[in-house]
């Protein structure tokens, strides 16, 4: 049997980001080649599939992302991040940990159904969930059910979470830039001020964005806006940077003609260039029914609680998985002390005590 604590602290150590995931890659594959049941199929990058076939009927596939954030470790544990400067604050090493373990169960146990074991890199808004299915691997394939779980310490270990339907929401980074001619404070005039469009066309967008989606399901917020170089010049480039998530793909696409609209109408009035751009869009995490009353079921003959979720604005890029497959991702409680720490926080650290949790509701679920 794997030493799945191991493994994670293994995995903690060695925290790598989107798509340089190399060490960690290696150490998977060093563990999967003990399984000669398996076939192990890799890629031009850090992805890794492993195919456990049986017969010819349908796969279930689950999915564990790789990637790790640039944020400083302080857990103060002992098997604290030996790549200064990185973390495993999203807990994908437990997701590692409790696939291999999984993996292991199968083998051990000589399961008669077809599976395909995904470990994805950059989930951390790099896009290696669409980078794996763009490949056109998983064609090859019947997939029947697709499923992933990502770590909460917001709930306890034992509590497990989920809902149907939409769960995590499409997810789009946005830039908006304006150029002007700048110049010396001395001498303002029309088509000089980029920081004053910038200005003007944040109020004059959220005004509208409140207007037309007052209270409806779509989050829009720019987290960072940046002009100007000195103080007494005026700044010839404005960039605002934010975020678009919703859970309608048209009123989505609707807020993004808002923004160039709006950056248009504000550039002609102020005689400036502009530019908007879009980035990475991940599509919204929607759980089938019938995978989620299946998960429900399996969670009620057990002595694990569960406990319906709220949808979330975050991104998840299993949502790519879900929009292919009949998918399911659920919250697997992972905190067991009084104090509430989570996702990307610099001293989150799951508790080792909800792997075989992990492994034990992912092989139910099979
Ligand atoms: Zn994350
Ligand atoms: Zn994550």
């Amino acid at each position: 049997m794997l030493n799945l604590k191991k493994i994670r602290r293994d995995l903690h150590q060695i925290p790598e980001l989107a798509f340089k995931e190399h060490k960690t890659r290696s150490y998977i594959l060093s563990i999967l080649k003990n399984y000669p049941q398996l076939q192990l199929h890799t890629f031009d990058f850090t992805g890794i599939v492993a195919e456990y076939t049986v017969d010819d009927k349908a796969y279930t596939l689950y999915r564990a992302d790789m990637d790790a954030l640039p944020i400083c470790e302080q857990t103060g544990c002992e098997f604290t991040s030996q790549h200064p400067g990185f973390m495993h604050a999203c807990g994908h090493d437990m997701h590692m940990a409790i696939l291999l373990g999984l993996i292991d169960k199968v083998i051990t146990e000589n399961v008669q159904q077809n599976l395909l074991f995904v470990f994805q890199p950059a989930e951390e808004g790099f896009g290696g969930a669409k980078k794996m299915l763009q490949t056109g691997f998983f064609q090859k394939f019947n997939i029947e059910r697709a499923f992933a779980l990502h770590v909460s310490g917001k709930l306890p270990v034992g509590k497990v979470s989920s809902k149907n339907g939409y769960f995590f929401a499409n997810s789009e980074e946005i830039e908006v830039h304006f150029y002007a001619q700048g110049g010396h404070v001395a001498y303002p005039g029309p088509g000089k001020n980029a920081l004053q469009a910038g200005v003007q066309f944040y109020q004059l967008f959220f005004e509208q964005l409140h207007l037309r989606y007052g209270s409806s399901d779509i989050i829009c917020d720019f987290g960072k806006m940046k002009a100007g170089t000195a103080m007494n010049a005026i700044p010839s480039k404005c960039s605002l940077e934010g975020t678009l998530r919703s859970f309608n793909l048209a009123a989505h696409r609707e807020v993004k003609n808002l923004l160039k609209d709006t950056a248009k109408k504000i550039a002609t009035k102020y005689k400036v260039e502009y530019q908007v751009k879009f980035g990475i869009f991940y599509a919204a995490v929607h759980n089938s029914d019938k995978l989620f009353n299946h998960f429900k079921q399996v969670i009620k003959q057990t002595e694990y609680e569960f406990e319906l979720a709220e949808k979330v604005y975050a991104g998840e890029d299993f949502g790519f998985f879900a929009q292919k497959f009949p998918g399911l991702l659920f919250w697997l409680g992972t905190n067991d002390s009084k104090q509430e720490k989570d996702l990307h926080e610099a001293d989150f650290l799951p508790s080792e005590s909800a792997l075989e949790i992990g492994v034990d509701i992912f092989y139910k679920l099979l």
